[in-house]
Parts: C-alpha cells; sequence; structure tokens
C-alpha cells in the first residue's frame, strides 16, 4: 500500500491521511518566499504562500513583489492572504483585502491563514466571511499541525510524525525566514534579513533620487 505523503495546495480536499499541506505565512520577505518557491519547483512541489497586504515589514504591492508574487503563481504555487485581524476595526474589512487581493493577482482567494492568532484559537472554527481559515478544526486538530514559529527546530517533530502512526495527514507550516537567511540563532537569522533589507532600500533610494549621496 503506497504511504507516501503527497503535497498538495488544494486546501478542499483533506480527507487523506496521505495529504500534505505545506503552508508559508510571509510575515517578512517576498524576496525570501520566491527563493523558497523556486526550490520547491525543482522539487516538484506545490504548496501554498500566505502574504500580507498590511505589513509593516513589505509592501505586497510595490511593483518588485508584485512581480515576484505573479512568479510563485508561475510556478505552480497557491497564493492567499496572510490577514492580520489587528490592523481592521472589523474583522468584515477582510472582504476590502479580498478583493484587492484578487484582483491584483488574478486569483480567487478560497483558504485564508490569520496572522498572530492569539485570541481566535478560542473560536478557532470562525470563518472570514465565508472563507475557511487555516486554523479550523478541519486542518488544526482531523490534521497532524507542525510549525517552525519563532525560529523552532521542527525537523525533529516531522521526524517523530513521520515515524509514528501517522493516522492523520500533515498541516505544515514553514516560513522561509528561517531557511532562506543565515543565522545561528532566530535573532541573527533575522538581523541577517534586515541587513538584506537595508541594502535593497539604499538601492532603491539611488535609483529614485539622484542626488542621493552614500
Ligand atoms: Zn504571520
Amino acid at each position: 500500500m503506497n504511504n507516501n505523503l503527497t503535497p498538495t495546495s488544494d486546501w478542499r480536499d483533506i480527507e487523506s491521511k496521505n495529504t500534505l499541506l505545506i503552508r508559508h505565512d510571509i510575515d517578512f520577505s517576498v524576496d525570501f518566499a520566491h527563493k523558497l518557491a523556486l526550490y520547491e519547483s525543482e522539487l516538484g512541489i506545490r504548496s501554498t504562500y500566505f502574504f500580507m497586504l498590511t505589513s509593516n515589514m513589505y509592501n505586497l504591492i510595490s511593483s518588485e513583489n508584485q512581480r515576484l508574487v505573479k512568479s510563485i503563481i508561475k510556478l505552480g504555487h497557491k497564493v492567499s492572504i496572510h490577514f492580520d485581524p489587528t490592523a481592521h476595526d472589523t474583522i468584515e474589512d477582510f472582504e476590502h483585502e479580498k478583493i484587492l487581493f484578487e484582483n491584483i493577482f488574478n486569483v480567487d482567494v478560497d483558504i485564508v491563514s490569520i496572522h498572530r492568532p492569539g485570541p481566535f484559537l478560542d473560536n478557532n472554527n470562525v470563518s472570514l466571511n465565508g472563507i475557511p481559515q487555516t486554523y479550523s478544526d478541519k486542518y488544526f486538530k482531523r490534521m497532524k499541525y507542525l510549525s517552525d514559529s519563532g525560529g523552532r527546530d521542527v525537523l525533529p517533530l516531522i521526524s517523530d510524525y513521520l515515524c509514528g502512526d501517522r493516522s492523520q495527514g500533515l498541516h505544515l507550516l514553514i516560513h522561509p525566514i528561517w531557511w532562506t537567511s543565515k543565522g545561528s540563532s532566530p535573532t541573527e537569522t533575522l538581523n541577517f534579513w534586515r541587513k538584506h533589507n537595508s541594502d535593497f532600500l539604499t538601492a532603491e533610494v539611488r535609483l529614485n533620487c539622484k542626488t542621493y549621496e552614500d
């Protein structure tokens, strides 16, 4: 009997215990997301990238980031919204983000990931204007959920899962920052990203203001 995990980016049909949903929440860098998307594509893996429209770290609709997200779509991955409820007065404002995201990237949003869910986990089956989200029981309890949040070493947890009874499929949350940035600790890794980001901004300043001297 074939019991290999099968990666999928289709969040509607996850009943098989061999289902592998690889989810990427993009909290810091669209560029790092793109690097991981290229690597996964070489491995023949399709995953789902969730991006923020309200991030203080990146502008999703900058020309550079639009180009990168569209390239991720072309590689065959799914893209959707990483929604921060604290950026809005009411949760119904999700609809504004959905319309913007769907129009810019020409995709249908049918699954959402919530950024720093906190209080949401008390009522984890809530949907966002009818759109399911990744912390509902279907993905959070009826599948095995593993995450590298905060830079946690998730590899031993994956090994334990693979060696276990495998009675559930796997919902794996991977943040590209921990895999594409270099550092021996989460802080060092984040500082590497800050330097990378600062170099990009310096290049943009040069491009946009010819009197800039550095
Ligand atoms: Zn997040």
